[in-house]
């Protein structure tokens, strides 16, 4: 499902290096990266969801080379095709739930957003237990409900590729297990591949696959 090759980034400014010689993530598996804070496992999912590019190398994502395509297309790609959650969640403040689950439609041009999409955020949100506070801003939010919302929203479209940033940072401990059954439950319904970053040891148990960020970087996986 996803296929990195000899990738190789580093950012315009610092000293951090980025060097990848072979990643595959067959389709539908779930697989948590582990690695200490700073060695870049945001990078990663940045690189694979298109958001930045490296200097060499390729990153192919079903039949897509994310690598080749210009930055509209990577757009168009990753919101139509990749769910993100990301480490701050990136609500928008002034919309409310619903409109922050539905965002995606809001932002797409190749989206529709009709009724039934509109449901399916509804039931997204009775399945994360969500769906009495729809009409809230972010801020009248715990952190837990605002993780639940940007779950929702990365999985409205049913990608087939689900990448989560730290989906449990900040959370408690009962919490952290509610955002990961979330996740897990969403991508076995869709038959979606779950790349969850985390340095949080206490949850790699829970996954079939655990990459460890260290030994990416030296050799691959
Ligand atoms: P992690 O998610 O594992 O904590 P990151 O991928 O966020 O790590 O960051 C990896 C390294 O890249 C860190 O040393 C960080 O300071 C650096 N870094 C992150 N973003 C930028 C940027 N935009 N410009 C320069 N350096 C960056
Ligand atoms: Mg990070």
């Amino acid at each position: 499902m996803i296929n990195i090759r000899q990738l190789r980034f580093r950012y315009p400014t610092g000293t951090f290096r980025l060097r990848i010689e072979k990643l595959d993530i067959a389709q539908g598996e779930k697989v948590a990266v582990a690695g200490p804070s700073g060695s870049g496992k945001t990078t990663l999912l940045n690189l694979i969801a298109g958001i930045v590019l490296p200097d060499s190398g390729c990153i192919t994502t079903g039949e897509t080379r994310i690598t080749d395509l210009d930055e509209r297309a990577r757009r168009e790609f990753r919101v139509c095709r990749i769910g993100m959650v990301f480490q701050e969640f990136e609500l928008l403040e002034y919309l409310n739930v619903l409109d922050n689950i539905l965002l995606p439609y809001r932002i797409s041009p190749a989206l529709t957003l009709d009724q039934s999409v509109r449901e399916r955020a509804r039931k997204l949100a009775v399945d994360v237990g969500i769906e009495d506070k729809l009409r809230r801003l972010p801020r009248q939010l715990s952190q837990g409900e605002r993780q639940r919302v940007a779950v929702c929203r990365a999985m409205l479209t049913r990608p087939r590729l689900l990448l989560a940033d730290e989906p449990t940072g900040n959370l408690d401990m009962d919490n952290k297990d509610r955002v990961l059954d979330i996740l897990e439950e969403q991508a076995t319904a869709a038959g979606a591949t779950l790349i969850t970053v985390t340095h949080d040891r206490d949850l790699l148990h829970r996954f079939s696959r655990v990459i460890d960020f260290a030994d990416l970087r030296e050799t691959g996986a």
